[in-house]
């Protein structure tokens, strides 16, 4: 385990523990990208924090990073309809729009104009290094990063800190930019005085969900179960799991990943531990892990699922929250913009 990813636990940690002592002292703001449905591993790494935190009292901000959609492709695809899906997802999971503000970057044009005085602050090098974004165009198989690829931790920061947000719960994925989120508060509030708060990660106990295919399970891969599946759909697609040839089912992170990862699943959906659920399947195989699984998923979303049916009929109502929440995030990005013009001594009026 790295220094940085160690010191990213003991500081999610320490929301966890502000989540018990003073929870209404917190602002989240977390994010994901209209690239398709979501999947088990927003579920379990993400929007279950999302939620608890929403439940515990703290203001809760959720961005649909539209912009981020064109970091590693060229066309948009049906945004319309990503969008629409991803926001019935986050309210079918148990997002609040009453207590939540669901807003698209795109919207937001004083969040975006936060770009210009941040990108100030940090350098190409830094930002090449990056192994996120790394990944990101590996997985996308590009071979020359773009400019928004390589400036979109950068656009990230401005994502979190136009409202000042102190926590944002995330994938293993995601530290690298947080990191760079926390950097470019610390450099700004250096040079023009304390205005930004450095926000920490809260993650979850499974931080990084593999795929079918063994890979992290990412919307752009083709390798998820996403939330909106049918119980049917479900059981088909992790029938094509990749397992590894023994027969006896065993918890081994390290050895065997993509069994371990099953069983993870099933522990999360069960609260059962997850070498307690390898020993009862022991020499069962690959086929038994995968049908349990299966009725685990299908049993934990079945809720969700059917809220997400009838969130569906209802055409007007996510432009509905769409449009508020624009509107409110709107009105908090010019506030802090013109604290960010304040400080570095850019008002002529
Ligand atoms: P894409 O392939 O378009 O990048 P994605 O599946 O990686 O999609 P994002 O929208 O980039 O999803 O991520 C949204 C949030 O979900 C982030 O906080 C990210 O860390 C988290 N997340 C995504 N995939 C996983 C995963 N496999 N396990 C745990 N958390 C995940
Ligand atoms: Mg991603």
């Amino acid at each position: 385990m790295t220094d940085s990813y160690q010191a990213a636990l003991a500081r999610s940690a320490a929301i966890e523990q502000r989540l018990d002592d003073d929870p209404g002292s917190l602002r989240m703001l977390t994010g994901d990208r209209p690239t398709g449905a979501l999947h088990i591993g927003h579920y379990f790494g993400s929007i279950q924090n999302r939620v608890k935190l929403q439940q515990s009292g703290a203001e809760i901000w959720q961005l649909i990073a539209d912009y981020q959609v064109i970091t590693d492709r060229d066309m948009l695809g049906d945004i319309q309809g990503s969008v629409r899906n991803l926001t019935i997802d986050n309210i079918a999971a148990g997002l609040d729009p009453d207590r939540a503000t669901i807003f698209t970057h795109s919207a937001v044009p004083a969040l975006n104009q936060l770009l210009l005085p941040f990108l100030s602050l940090v350098s190409v090098a830094e930002l090449q290094r990056n192994p996120t974004v790394k990944d990101e165009a590996k997985s996308a198989g590009i071979t020359s990063i773009g400019g928004l690829l390589l400036t979109y931790p950068v656009h990230q920061a401005a994502d979190i800190l136009f409202c000042k947000a102190d926590v944002v719960p995330v994938g293993r994925d995601q530290l690298p930019h947080l990191e760079q989120t926390r950097v470019v508060a610390r450099r700004f509030n250096e040079r023009y005085g304390a205005t930004f708060p450095e926000p920490d990660a809260l993650l979850s106990d499974a931080p990084l969900i593999l795929g079918l295919d063994g890979t992290k399970m990412s919307k752009s891969k083709g390798n998820v179960i996403e939330l909106r599946m049918t119980a049917d759909e479900t059981a088909k697609k992790l029938k094509g799991a990749k397992t590894d040839s023994d027969r006896v089912i065993t918890y081994d992170p390290a050895a065997r990943p993509e069994v371990a990862n099953l069983l993870l699943l099933i522990s999360l959906c069960e609260g059962v531990a997850p070498e307690q659920v390898a020993d009862e399947i022991g020499d069962g195989g690959g086929g038994t892990l995968k049908k349990r699984l299966a009725d685990a998923i299908n049993t934990e979303l079945a809720p969700l699922r059917a809220r997400r049916l009838e969130l569906e009929q209802d055409t007007s109502y996510v432009s509905d929250i769409l449009r508020r929440g624009n509107e409110r995030a709107g009105e908090v990005a010019e506030r802090t913009l013109d604290e960010v013009r304040e400080r570095m001594g850019m008002v002529y009026t």
